[in-house]
C-alpha cells in the first residue's frame, strides 16, 4: 500500500534549532505582546519582501480584516473582489460591513479580470480586494491606474504571494496594503500568522492599535480594535522558517517544474499561464481538467484519492456561492469563475515531495485515473 500524499506539508526548521531559539523566552517571560522577536520578525521581513513597512498579526484574516477596517469606509459601502478565493477574503469584507461585488476572473490564470472591473464601479465603491490566487499576481497597473481614476484604495490578498517578484520587485510595494497568511499550510509560516505591508507610514500606529484593542494608553481605547496580535513563539518559529526559505522555494521549483513538463504533453489537462515578469513561488501546482481529458474533475480527484493522493478542489464553490451566502449571488454572472471552479485540482506539492510520488501522480493522471495501464 502506498503512503498517503497529501495537498501540502508544513516546513519546519530542526527541532533543536528551535528549542535554543525559545530558550529566552524562559528567562524574560514576555511571551506575546509586541515582544523581541516579534520586533525582530517585522525588521526581518521587511528585508526579506523589500518593503518599507509592515505590521505582523495573529494570521492572515485578521491581518485582511484589519487592513480594511484601517482605511475608515462607510458602513454599507462597495468592495469590487473575486469570488475565486478562499472564504478569508470575502468573509473580511462582509465582517467590516461592506458589500461584496465579485468580478469574473480571467480563465487563463485565475486572476480577477481587470478589464471588468471599471463596469462594476458606482457611487458606492471604495476598494478593489483583488487575490494573486496560486501566486499569480493580479495585473496591477491596471487595476491601479483604474483605482487612481476612481479614488478607489487597493488592497490584495496576497496570502499566496510570499516571496514573489513582479519586474524584480516585491509585490508587497503595490497598492495601498497588501496581505500575507504565515499559516502552516502556506509556503511560508509562523505555525498561525500574518502581516500586512504599506508604503504609508502613518498605517503602521493605525494597524498596531487596531491589532491590540484600540488601546492607547493605560486609561485610553481610542478604537474598536481587536486583539491580532502575532506572540513571541510564532515569531520564534517565522525567525528560524525564514532561514530556510529559498532553499524551501529551490525544492518546491524542482517538483514544479517536474511536475510541468510531464502535465503539459497530457491532452485535456490545462497548466494555467505563468507570466515571465514574475518570480514565481511555486506555492501551488493547479491543473484544469477540461472537457477533452475524458474523466471530469471530481472523477479524477476520486480516482486520485483512491490511490491516496489527497489534491484539492481549490477553489470550489466559489465563496459566493457557499452556503453562508444561501442565494444572495447566485444570479451574479461570473462565467469564467464558475468554469474554473468546476475544472481547477490543485496537486500536491511541497518542498520534501518526494519525486517518485509526483511520477505516481503523473502517471495516474496520464492514464485516466488508473495507476498501472
Ligand atoms: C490562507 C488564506 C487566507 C487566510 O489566511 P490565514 O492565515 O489562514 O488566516 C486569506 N486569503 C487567502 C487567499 C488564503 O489562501
Amino acid at each position: 500500500m502506498n503512503q498517503k500524499v497529501f495537498v501540502t506539508r508544513s516546513s519546519l526548521p530542526p527541532y533543536e534549532e528551535y528549542v535554543k531559539a525559545i530558550k529566552p523566552l524562559w528567562e524574560s517571560h514576555w511571551i506575546t505582546n509586541m515582544g523581541h522577536f516579534h520586533q525582530e520578525l517585522e525588521e526581518r521581513l521587511k528585508g526579506y519582501l523589500e518593503v518599507s513597512e509592515i505590521s505582523l498579526m495573529v494570521n492572515g484574516h485578521m491581518a485582511l480584516e484589519l487592513a480594511i477596517q484601517a482605511f475608515d469606509f462607510p458602513k454599507e459601502a462597495e468592495v469590487i473582489t473575486t469570488p475565486f478565493t478562499f472564504v478569508s477574503t470575502t468573509h473580511a469584507i462582509i465582517r467590516n460591513h461592506l458589500r461584496p461585488v465579485f468580478c469574473d476572473v480571467k480563465i487563463e490564470d485565475g486572476t480577477i479580470d481587470e478589464n471588468k472591473i471599471e463596469e462594476l464601479i458606482t457611487k458606492k465603491t471604495v476598494a478593489i480586494v483583488p487575490v494573486h490566487v496560486y501566486g499569480n499576481i493580479c495585473q496591477m497597473e491596471v487595476i491601479e491606474e483604474i483605482a487612481k481614476r476612481y479614488n478607489l484604495k487597493v488592497i490584495y490578498d496576497a496570502a499566496h504571494a510570499f516571496g514573489v517578484k513582479y519586474k524584480g520587485e516585491g509585490i508587497g510595494n503595490y497598492g495601498n496594503a497588501s496581505v500575507f497568511s504565515f499559516h502552516a499550510t502556506k509556503v511560508y509560516n509562523t505555525i498561525e500568522g500574518g502581516a500586512v505591508t504599506f508604503s504609508e507610514h502613518t498605517m503602521y500606529e493605525k494597524l498596531y492599535n487596531l491589532k491590540n484593542f484600540g488601546i492607547q494608553g493605560e486609561e485610553l481605547v481610542t478604537d474598536i480594535g481587536a486583539n491580532a496580535k502575532l506572540n513571541e513563539f510564532a515569531a520564534v518559529m517565522g525567525l528560524c522558517n525564514l532561514k530556510y526559505i529559498d532553499k524551501i522555494i529551490e525544492e518546491r521549483k524542482k517538483r514544479y517544474e517536474f511536475y510541468w513538463i510531464n502535465l503539459k504533453e497530457i491532452k485535456g489537462i490545462r497548466l494555467l499561464s505563468r507570466d515571465k515578469q514574475i518570480t514565481s513561488n511555486y506555492a501551488y501546482l493547479p491543473v484544469v481538467v477540461e472537457d477533452e481529458y475524458g474523466l471530469d474533475r471530481d472523477r479524477l480527484y476520486a480516482c486520485l484519492r483512491e490511490n491516496g493522493i489527497y489534491s484539492r478542489k481549490y477553489f470550489y464553490p466559489l465563496t459566493a456561492d457557499q452556503a453562508c451566502f444561501g442565494e444572495k449571488y447566485k444570479s451574479v454572472e461570473l462565467v469564467c469563475a464558475r468554469e474554473l471552479s468546476r475544472k481547477i485540482l490543485v496537486m500536491p506539492l511541497y518542498e520534501e515531495l518526494e519525486m517518485k510520488e509526483i511520477r505516481r501522480i503523473v502517471n495516474i493522471i496520464k492514464n485516466r485515473g488508473l495507476e498501472n495501464v
